[in-house]
């Protein structure tokens, strides 16, 4: 592959930042140069610096004057349902049981598992998003469709079989054997091929027995090293029917904890209404409590405590994500401006750095992945994004008068959508202008 040199404004965060003016959390590189190479990003600085010491055969891409960022991470999605998403349901369970699960019966069917998979894509690349963490359905063919174009797009993608055996339709309902057989033959199938990540995936404990729980642990015994994701905390309702499921847990995070799920490599969706022992058990398990700020305002499920979680004695790590289709976005700018909103809900504030941080090297580290996604450091993989805080006439409008890096940021976060992703990088390969 030839290497390629682009040539922009840099944006790339070392850790948190710790508040607006904590210009030591990132790099900012105002005319940068970052070269890749065979699918990984081999220098980034000042763009003449680069430039002087890069291949002879070097092709240059000028993205100025926009903004070069590591490619956006979604860490919790579901991809069978593209069009679940926009349905008018009162609450969480009412929308599964009406719109949900019937759509998802549908996936058992490779051809439009497959046709579905391609879309997902797609939208994905057209978001900027280039890492995502994503259900599939209860049916193997749906993982097949799921990884089988991501390995196809090249794309570093963390997914799993949804493994439920209660308290859904008959065509959604694996056993305990069934779900531990197949997951196993999941993760033999696609775990490490191409850029694929299985992840062991009980949809949440409403829908698993006890049984398969206990098959669960066992997955998750076998493979310590896969991430885990389930939904945790998401409604009132919700909380109350699994507790009743399960009446020997002292509260709804004690059920997974029961079965050696709650972990560093656990994402929790949602996690809204977590009590302070919740909380505590989850701080001391390292485990992750995902925000999917769209989804959680669509089906009224709650306000998520981001800032409060965050700055506890005992913090609970968290990431950030759509949801698609409780989310109503597939775009993290879209999902970071809601996250936004709700903070202030609560009386606090969410930053710009924040936002950005949390969408790139803040889900990076939340997966343990930070070593190769997440930001723009040499030997990482070659995933960007490049944004236009200019994309309509009235964003251009306001940028007329914007004047600092986090004034640009915001404006990008709340007006930005998939207008404002120029292009989109997958292992070194400009995706988006191909769709
Ligand atoms: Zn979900």
């Amino acid at each position: 592959m030839t290497p390629t040199l682009l040539r922009g404004r840099l944006l790339s965060f070392k850790r948190a930042p710790q508040s607006l003016d904590d210009t030591q959390s990132y790099l900012y590189e105002s005319d940068g140069g970052l070269l890749i190479d065979n699918g990984l990003i081999t220098a980034i600085g000042p763009y003449a610096d680069v430039k002087a010491n890069a291949p002879a055969d070097v092709v240059e891409i000028d993205h100025r004057p926009h903004l070069i960022m590591p490619g956006f991470i979604d860490m919790h999605l579901h991809f069978p349902q593209m069009q679940v998403i926009a349905s008018y349901a009162a609450n969480l369970l009412e929308w599964l049981n009406t719109y949900t699960f019937p759509e998802e019966c549908r996936f058992v069917e490779s051809a439009h598992a497959n046709r579905i998979a391609t879309h997902f894509y797609d939208e994905l690349i057209r978001h900027g998003t280039t890492t995502a963490v994503g259900y599939c359905s209860v049916h193997k063919t749906s993982a097949d469709a799921y990884f089988a174009e991501a390995m196809k797009r090249n794309m570093r993608m963390v997914g799993g079989k949804v493994m439920m055996d209660r308290n859904a339709p008959q065509g959604l309902l694996d056993t305990p054997q069934m779900g531990y057989d197949e997951t196993r033959s999941v993760i033999a199938d696609w775990h490490g091929k191409g850029r694929n990540h299985v992840a062991i995936t009980p949809r949440f404990a409403i829908t698993s027995t006890p049984a398969q729980m206990e098959a669960t642990q066992a997955l998750a015994g076998e493979f310590p090293d896969l991430h885990i994701q389930t939904h945790l905390s998401e409604n009132h309702d919700e909380i109350k029917f699994t507790c009743e499921l399960y009446p020997e847990a002292i509260d709804y995070t004690d059920i997974y904890a029961r079965y050696g799920l709650l972990g560093d490599r656990t994402l929790f969706g949602h996690a809204i209404h977590l009590s302070e022992r919740e909380a505590d058990a989850m701080s001391e398990a390292g485990s992750i409590a995902v925000h999917c700020p769209t989804s959680n305002l669509f089906l009224g499920s709650g306000l998520f405590p981001l800032k409060a979680l965050a700055r506890r004695d005992k913090p609970v790590r968290i990431g950030v994500a759509t949801d698609i289709g409780g989310g109503s976005s597939y775009s993290m700018l879209r999902t970071m401006d809601e996250a936004y909103k709700i903070q202030q809900l609560l009386g606090e504030r969410l930053n710009p750095l924040d936002s950005y941080y949390y969408m790139t090297l803040g889900n990076a580290l939340s997966l343990s992945l930070a070593d190769r996604i997440g930001t723009l450091d040499v030997g990482t993989d070659a995933d960007i994004v490049i944004l236009d805080a200019a994309a309509t006439p009235a964003m251009a409008l306001k940028m007329e008068v914007v004047k600092t890096l986090p004034e640009e940021l915001f404006l990008l976060q709340t007006m930005g959508d998939d207008r404002a992703i120029v292009e989109t990088y997958v292992a070194g390969v400009a995706a988006k202008v191909a769709l």
